[in-house]
């Protein structure tokens, strides 16, 4: 079977989904490939243990590592993609992150754009994921006008926590959050299962409520799950994609377009080129540089949590406070350390899937007394931190975090910071070299085609009718959180898809 489309995107998360909607008015004709199905709603999207314990929403594929060593990635396969379980903090990136930036362990390389050329996207993608902010209260915020929605206000506790870190210096601002209409009727309850949960109610701003469902109000958009792009197929010149090859429903299906719109996030996206290698892309298609699955990054982060046994923390939502004040060269760090953010309630179940002969009873009542901090900094791009494929196809990923003297110092400033705001003690957890939740990089974008694998509007150089709108296009991870600059970057490419069909 053989089906034509006009554009064909392939994965339906943060790029995809935001693509779908960007190019659903323009009457083209749209098919949406997503390789899981739509996220029930169901009493188990917010049940702790069902999320942390029985993982009843992570993708069950397994990876090696580059011991060979399988392992299950911290990922979901699942109509919009890892958004749908994201904590919707969505950052723009600082306006140095776009230049390079000397780290403790190495450069961060320039960006082939600027701030400024991204701004007014990010003005967009802010309206479009309804985020919540308040311009002017970050001192390392770039320039910019009044976000779409009132910040999300700190419950008492935290805005005691937040007087008391401004008394030592700090520079606490609230949190961006994409959240639709919070304490409203029908609208989002401020929850305290948001972070690593779907949300119940469809009121979190994931790319499945915010991309796709307004896409498919759109009689030319066409969605299928549970349907894997296996291949993609060149004519003979090599430099067109002629054919997706999808597998679905126990076959294998022929679809062509005009366009392909690869977005299956920064390990996938990479896998499918290299799995794509033909006798004119013999090194993975649109390879030529050699670079695809290269410069994998995935943020160094590490959950902390400040333990004081004589005060009941009863904050519900207490994901509201961010710190920049470590961000850059500033405040006595001579190399930029990361971000900290406040992180969402800690459940028992969540610290007993970590260390699980603790009773949960124990759990319970540490974590009703410990306020969650999330610490990150920026992973550096190196050529050997890599995604490939083995004969079979299936995905390896050789990976060894750098940047560590930044993290290490950056989680020993915040211990310092959580001892004086009166914790007793600071627990620390780390995913370490497993966490891909935050992926990027491996199909990095820029000006030349030897040093780079996409162009600046992300299309492949060496393919013409191939984008790629994920997180692989990022030639740095910056240290804060990516999805709003894939959804920014992903309007952009629309916008230029849309020039280009006229
Ligand atoms: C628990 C958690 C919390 C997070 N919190 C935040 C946050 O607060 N803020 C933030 O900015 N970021 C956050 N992130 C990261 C954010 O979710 C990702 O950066 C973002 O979703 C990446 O977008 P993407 O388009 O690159 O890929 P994804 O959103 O992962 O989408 C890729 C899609 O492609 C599909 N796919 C893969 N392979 C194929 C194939 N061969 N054929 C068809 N479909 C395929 C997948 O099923 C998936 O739906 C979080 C992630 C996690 C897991
Ligand atoms: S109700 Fe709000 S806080 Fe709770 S999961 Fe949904 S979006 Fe998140």
């Amino acid at each position: 079977m053989s089906l034509s489309y006009d554009v064909v995107i392939i994965g339906s998360g943060a790029g995809g989904g935001t693509m779908a909607r960007a190019l659903a008015p323009t009457g083209a004709r749209i098919l949406i490939v997503e390789r899981g199905g739509p996220v029930p709603q169901e009493p188990e999207n917010w049940d702790p243990a069902a999320v942390w314990k029985q993982l009843r929403y992570r993708a069950t594929e397994k990876w090696l590592d580059a011991t060979g060593a399988e392992f299950l990635p911290y990922t979901h396969y699942g109509l919009g993609g890892n958004t749908k379980f994201w904590g919707s903090v969505l950052y723009r990136l600082r306006r140095e992150d776009f230049g390079a930036m000397q780290h403790a362990d190495g450069v961060s390389p320039a960006w082939p754009i600027d701030y400024d050329t991204l701004a007014p996207w990010y003005d967009r993608a802010e309206q479009l994921y309804h985020v919540h902010g308040q311009a002017g209260a970050d001192p390392t915020d770039p320039p910019r006008g009044p976000f779409p929605h009132a910040p999300i206000p700190h419950s008492s506790g935290m805005s005691a926590l937040v007087t008391a870190l401004e008394a030592q210096g700090l520079h606490p601002s609230p949190l961006p959050l994409g959240l639709i209409r919070p304490g409203e009727d029908g609208g989002c309850l401020l929850c305290d299962t948001c972070n690593s949960f779907p949300c119940r109610i469809h009121a979190k701003s994931d790319a499945e409520v915010c991309g796709v469902r307004p896409a498919l109000e759109h009689a030319n958009v066409e969605l299928w799950t549970r349907a894997s792009a296996l291949r993609l197929v060149t004519d003979p010149s090599g430099r067109r994609i002629e054919a997706a090859e999808i597998q679905r429903e126990g076959g294998v299906v022929r679809v062509t377009a005009t366009r392909f719109v690869v977005s299956c996030g920064a390990v996938n996206s990479a896998a499918l080129l290299l799995r794509s290698a033909s006798d004119q892309h013999p090194g993975g298609l649109a390879n030529s540089s050699g670079l695809i699955g290269r410069r994998y990054m995935a943020h160094l982060a590490t959950m902390m949590q400040g333990f004081n046994p004589l005060k009941h923390n009863d904050t519900v939502f207490q994901k509201t406070v961010a710190i920049n004040d470590f961000y850059l060269t500033s405040r006595g760090t001579p190399y930029p350390l990361g971000q900290i953010q406040s992180q969402g309630r800690t459940h028992g179940v969540m610290a007993q899937a970590v260390v699980p002969w603790i009773p949960l009873w124990a759990y319970d009542a540490w974590v009703a007394r410990g306020v969650d901090w999330l610490v990150m900094s920026e992973d550096l791009p190196r050529d050997d931190n890599r995604v490939t494929v083995d004969a079979s196809g299936r995905v390896r990923l050789h990976y060894e975090p750098n940047n560590v003297t930044a993290h290490r110092r950056l989680v020993k400033e915040w211990t310092r910071v959580l001892h004086r705001l009166g914790f007793w003690k600071v627990m620390t957890y780390s995913h370490g070299s497993r966490n891909t939740t935050h992926q990027c990089g491996t199909l990095v974008f820029g000006h030349d085609p030897t040093t780079s694998v996409l162009d600046t509007f992300c299309r492949a150089h060496d393919v013409d009718n191939l984008f790629v709108v994920d997180a692989s296009f990022f030639p740095s991870s910056a240290a804060v959180n990516p999805g709003l600059t894939i959804i920014a970057q992903a309007l952009r490419v629309a916008d230029h898809i849309k020039d280009d069909m006229r």
